[in-house]
């Protein structure tokens, strides 16, 4: 009895910590949506949206996944179709800084440097720098297949590749005014090939942590910080998540080798896998990703709180919010979220209803 009393006491004070009179920047201080940057012919509906939408929700993140949907001047010979230029790209920042919300740049580096059937421009104007050249594209994609084809990769061992690639996100950083940058490197299936001249021989984990270090040693030479996808770093056979949000080509021990200051954006989609406590008790800070289950996502909210609650001021502030995947195009999801088309109902999902419950959710907390 006495202990049950102790018990709703200590819920209690629990909830009046995390709600009572909190500023919301001091509990979460991540409140993102990690989304592609529109097409240019949606720019001013993106604009809009980030006022009337993102502001409101208190969103205070916005990771845009441009890749080569720019118009670089480094180097033209990579702009995608459908580019932004500069000054659609300079309406977003001006967007974004009014309302108070950090722009991170990504471009996806090491792994999908490909989509199902065709390369990105990367390794389309740099075949040299793909690990597996001897793996042609399919005509038509279809999972699994002899290859193990999911996407390409570069390779990082390659003496040039990375010339072209800093030079790329250097751009990308100084045009949209960003002080973090997002890598990608999730999915990396493709790595320490035995037929790349380079890689052939190494341990997956160096390699991996290799890149993750060269990318951050580059960023850090002008005070900026780097995110990345947290799946290559947890053992997906121990874990039972698997080869798609976990590793299951040996990259993962490189958790203990890379530099504590790179920012993990542990995604899970299916559960809510408690594998924050793993990044921060290894020394990270670390923000969890939901995509498209409104329940999981609330029930990874609640564990984010939760693990902070728990924590000692040592690994507190490593739990450091929550930021909600897109994966569809900006415009899709614009589309979407207006219910002007049906929304992406697979696996019973539902992307736009997650992104309005989290941040319901998390405005509640206020
Ligand atoms: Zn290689």
């Amino acid at each position: 009895m006495r202990t049950s009393i102790l018990l709703a006491l200590v819920v209690l004070l629990t909830a009046d910590v995390a709600i009572a009179g909190t500023d919301l920047d001091s509990l979460l201080a991540v409140r993102g949506l990690s989304i592609a940057a529109p097409t240019p012919d949606r720019v001013d509906e993106f604009v809009k949206f980030i006022g009337e939408e993102l502001v409101p929700r208190n969103v205070n993140t916005l990771v845009l996944r441009v890749d080569y949907d720019y118009e670089f001047e480094s180097h033209p010979e990579l702009r995608d179709e459908d580019a932004l230029s500069r000054a659609d790209a300079k309406r977003i920042v001006a967007a974004c800084r009014e309302g108070g919300i950090r722009i991170i740049p990504q471009v996806n580096l090491l792994g999908h440097q490909s989509n199902r059937t065709e390369l990105n421009p990367l390794l389309e104007r740099y075949p040299e720098f793909d690990e597996t050249p001897h793996i042609e594209m399919p005509e038509e994609f279809v999972w699994p297949n002899p290859d193990g084809l999911y996407c390409k990769s570069y390779c990082p061992l390659h003496p040039e590749v990375h010339d072209v690639v800093f030079a790329v996100v250097d751009e990308l950083m100084d045009v949209f005014e960003a002080d973090a940058f997002h890598a990608g490197m999730d999915e990396v299936f493709y790595i320490g090939d035995d037929r790349c001249p380079r890689c052939a021989g190494h341990d997956n984990a160096e390699l991996f942590a290799g890149e993750v270090t060269k990318i951050r040693n580059h960023l850090a030479l002008s005070g900026r910080e780097l995110w990345i996808w947290g799946d290559r770093l947890i053992d997906g056979q121990a874990t039972g998540m698997g080869m798609w949000e976990a590793s299951m080509n040996r990259t993962y021990r490189a958790v203990d080798l890379i530099p504590k200051d790179v920012v993990i954006n542990d995604w899970h989609y299916e559960r809510a896998d408690p594998s924050a406590a793993y990044f921060a008790m290894k020394g990270f800070r670390v923000v969890t990703c939901p995509y498209r289950q409104p329940d999981i996502g609330l029930k990874q909210l609640e564990m984010m709180l939760m693990f902070r609650d728990a924590s000692t001021p040592e690994m507190r502030d490593r739990y450091a919010g929550m930021l909600q995947t897109i994966w569809s195009s900006a415009g899709d999801f614009m589309d979407q979220f207006y219910g002007r088309v049906e929304s992406e109902h697979r696996r019973g999902g539902d992307p736009a209803e997650s992104f309005r419950s989290l941040f319901a959710a998390m405005a509640e907390l206020e």
